[in-house]
């Protein structure tokens, strides 16, 4: 099961946040999703419906581009919310309470600035632009996510 990789295509706004919601129902304690993609591509869209679906259409889901982290208190698990565009060195992940989130699920826009503390046991998510439209490329890391990811259909 190497290599494995699933793509969407996302015709609006509404079909990313369900992509989003869609995930959130395979979630568990300790799991780390990382967003990769293009200012604009929609990390944070499918981020809102991620959480929307497990705290609520009524939950408003920011943009962390300032604060760094968001978190909220999901019933199953609590959930944080990354954007480390603005980080300037690894290191400052310790400062955002990176160790905490082991007990619960992390998002991490713009991963590869958390460098070494980017955990191997991942999904990888990449969104793309396509037109006005976007694209999503799923690759499972780590044998656990290849099975749960087994049979998903979009
Ligand atoms: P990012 O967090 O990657 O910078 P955002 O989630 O803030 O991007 O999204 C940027 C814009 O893209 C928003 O205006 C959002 O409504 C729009 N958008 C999201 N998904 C789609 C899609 N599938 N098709 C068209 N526009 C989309
Ligand atoms: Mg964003």
């Amino acid at each position: 099961m190497h290599g494995m990789e699933l793509t969407f295509d996302l015709v609006n706004d509404a079909a990313t946040r369900t992509l989003g919601a869609r995930i959130a129902a395979l979630l568990r304690v300790g799991d780390v999703i990382a967003l990769h993609g293009d200012l604009g591509a929609g990390k944070t869209t499918l981020t809102r419906g991620l959480v929307q679906a497990l705290c609520g259409a009524d939950e408003e889901v920011p943009s962390p581009t300032y604060t760094l982290v968001q978190s909220y208190d999901a019933p199953q698990f609590p959930i944080w919310h990354f954007d480390l565009y603005r980080m300037n060195t690894p290191d400052e992940v310790m400062e955002l309470g990176w160790d905490e989130t082991q007990g619960g699920v992390a998002l991490i826009e713009w991963p590869e600035r958390a460098g070494r503390y980017l955990p191997t046991a991942r999904l990888d998510l990449t969104l793309e632009m396509v037109g006005e439209q976007r694209r999503a490329r799923l690759e499972p890391v780590g044998e656990d996510w290849q099975k749960r990811l087994d049979g998903f259909r979009f």
